[in-house]
């Protein structure tokens, strides 16, 4: 039934774990926070890593770390169902760092057997707004001795552009440290593209809404296009996200895209997993 479930949520049907709907403060969504509490005390929250694959050479670039809840009785919940609800009850800063230090204890490991994995890890903007969260990156950078350049922080769209003012200190920070940034969901926003020339980001990721149905949607096609000459000109890499078959990953190579993630290459996948893949594909 775990799997069933988690596989419906993969398939993309609406599939509700959690109403991130309900008002503060009902007895229902007061347990959920509880529940989560405990689940962050109890290590009840998994790492999967999915790898982004550069489209010229088909080697690979780093992987983005996805959290999953590994809850006891509901099976594996997808981070949907619970980010939402993290961000409004205050846990959203301990989940960072859970998903920080164990992303970067992985990428440790993986530097220990010889293999050069830089990891992706997602933050909600409000860790840049809390004055602490640069030191806690560089803290965690050194207690497991990961270069800055190894960690990219993937920062939606839409929630670094409507507070990008109270942001640039943090980012530029950030940047200054030697960690890289992603600007995530890229497109799906309300900012005019232009504004993307202000971000110190080194990356832009399409979303996978424009992705989804390129191979046979002309228009998604030229959006896709004047995002990769846009951020090119500014000097930044383009990552695109849901590439779920052949077609799609020939059409962004033809496009002139740098790297390239999906269904087509790899779910995410638990780290023992995930090198599995890395040794089935020579990489
Ligand atoms: P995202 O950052 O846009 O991540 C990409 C999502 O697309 C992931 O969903 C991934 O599993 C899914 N995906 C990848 N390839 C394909 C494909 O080929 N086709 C389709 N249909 N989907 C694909 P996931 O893992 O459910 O994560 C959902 C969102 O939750 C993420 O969206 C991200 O915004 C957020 N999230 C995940 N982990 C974290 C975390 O540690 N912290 C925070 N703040 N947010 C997180
Ligand atoms: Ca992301
Ligand atoms: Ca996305
Ligand atoms: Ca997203």
């Amino acid at each position: 039934a775990e799997i069933a479930m988690y596989a419906a949520k993969e398939a993309g049907r609406d599939l509700r774990v959690f109403d991130s709907t309900l008002d503060d403060g009902t007895p229902r969504r007061l347990a959920l926070v509880a529940e989560l509490r405990d689940a962050l005390r109890q290590s009840e929250l998994v790492v999967y890593y999915q790898p982004k694959v550069r489209l010229d050479d088909e080697e690979i670039a780093g992987v983005e770390a996805l959290v999953r809840w590994h809850h006891p009785t509901r099976g594996i919940v997808g981070p949907d169902d619970f980010i939402p609800l993290a961000e409004r009850s205050g846990l959203i800063e301990p989940l960072t760092g859970v998903v920080l230090e164990s992303s970067l204890r992985q990428c440790r490991a993986w530097l220990d057997e010889g293999k050069h994995v830089p990891v992706a890890v997602n933050i909600s903007v409000r860790a840049l707004l809390d004055p602490g969260f640069v030191e806690q990156v560089a803290r965690v950078l050194e207690r497991t001795g990961v270069a800055p350049a190894m960690l990219t922080l993937e920062l939606t769209e839409s929630s670094v552009m409507s507070d990008l003012p109270r942001c640039m200190g943090t980012l530029h920070q950030l940047v200054a440290s030697g960690v890289r940034i992603s600007v995530d969901d890229f497109g799906t926003g309300w900012s005019s593209l232009s504004q993307l020339r202000h971000l110190p980001a080194s990356e832009v990721k399409i979303d996978k809404s424009f992705i989804l149905a390129m191979a046979t949607d002309e228009h998604d096609i030229a959006v896709v296009g004047a995002i990769v000459k846009l951020a090119h000109d500014l000097g930044k890499r383009v990552v695109a996200e849901g590439i779920e078959d052949k077609l799609t990953w020939r059409k962004l190579a033809d496009l002139g895209c740098d790297v390239a993630q999906g269904f087509f290459l790899s779910r995410p996948l638990p780290p023992e997993r995930l090198a599995a893949w890395m040794r089935e594909n020579a990489l």
